[in-house]
């Protein structure tokens, strides 16, 4: 049975104080959420030693937004993957597309991260998807199954029960454009396809793919109830804790 998740990419919101009351909102809240839902928060660097603090013991994972592609040294104002885990965190997000368009994130430094990630002992969230103009291309597929190519196959079939993947049609983030339930589930059962081509049946079916684009408490249900959809990835609804609970709830 593959996991259920619902993981909460704050980016940059929230002051150190802030984020941690919203950590421990969500802690608060997590009792409501059935227990098979796995929940986690995202946070900028600065917040993950005082939220893991609030979220250690409990149920919510901890997770980073982002880290370096390198191991360690003189590379000044990036964070390390084994930095990460000595803060407290099970996770990162990796190639968001707001990295992937702002910050030069590419495959290759992707397949980096994923790697040194792994090392550390942390699960990967990997994020994939198309922009506006690849989508009105009708590109799609081919985007994503790149995407998808250029990074996990350069893993294993063992590394891949530590990672999860993330579908992230980039028209849809921030925007308050959803895709529809359709337009996802064809997305994330080709990227399925694609991983049971490679890794076989069972680790494809193994592998959670999450649905990340303007989700909020009213159209997750619709999404959720997917075949191929696995949970969110929840930028702005992630920031109300009875939001962010409220797509939780919505499986
Ligand atoms: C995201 O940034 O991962 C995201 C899905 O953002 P939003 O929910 O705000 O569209």
């Amino acid at each position: 049975m593959r996991k259920k998740i619902v993981a909460g990419n704050w980016k940059m919101n929230t002051t150190v104080p802030e984020g941690v009351e919203l950590a421990k909102a969500v802690v608060a809240k997590s009792a409501e959420v059935p227990s098979d839902v796995k929940l986690i928060v995202a946070t900028p660097f600065t917040h993950l030693v005082p939220v893991a603090a609030v979220t250690a013991g409990t149920r919510v994972g901890l997770s980073a937004e982002n880290c370096a592609d390198k191991e360690k040294g003189a590379y000044t104002g990036e964070v390390s993957a084994a930095m990460l885990a000595s803060a407290g965190c099970q996770y990162t997000i990796l190639g968001h597309s707001e990295r992937r368009q702002y910050y030069g994130e590419t495959d290759e430094k992707l397949v980096e991260k994923t790697r040194l990630a792994l090392a550390q002992g942390l699960d990967v969230i990997l994020c994939v998807g198309e922009n506006r103009d690849e989508r009105e291309a009708g590109r799609h597929f081919d985007v994503c199954k790149t995407q998808v190519e250029n990074v996990l196959f350069q893993f294993t079939a063992e590394d891949l029960k530590h990672i999860i993947v993330a579908y992230e049609p980039v028209w849809a983030i921030g925007t308050g454009l959803t895709a529809t339930a359709e337009q996802a589930e064809e997305i994330h059962a080709y990227i399925r396809g694609i991983i049971a081509a490679r890794f076989g049946a069972e680790a494809a079916e193994e592998l959670s793919i999450l649905y990340g684009g303007s989700c909020k408490p009213s159209n997750a249900k619709e999404l959720f109830a997917q075949k191929d959809i696995d949970g969110g990835l929840i930028g702005g609804a992630a920031l109300k804790a009875d939001d962010f609970i409220g797509i939780a709830l919505s499986f």
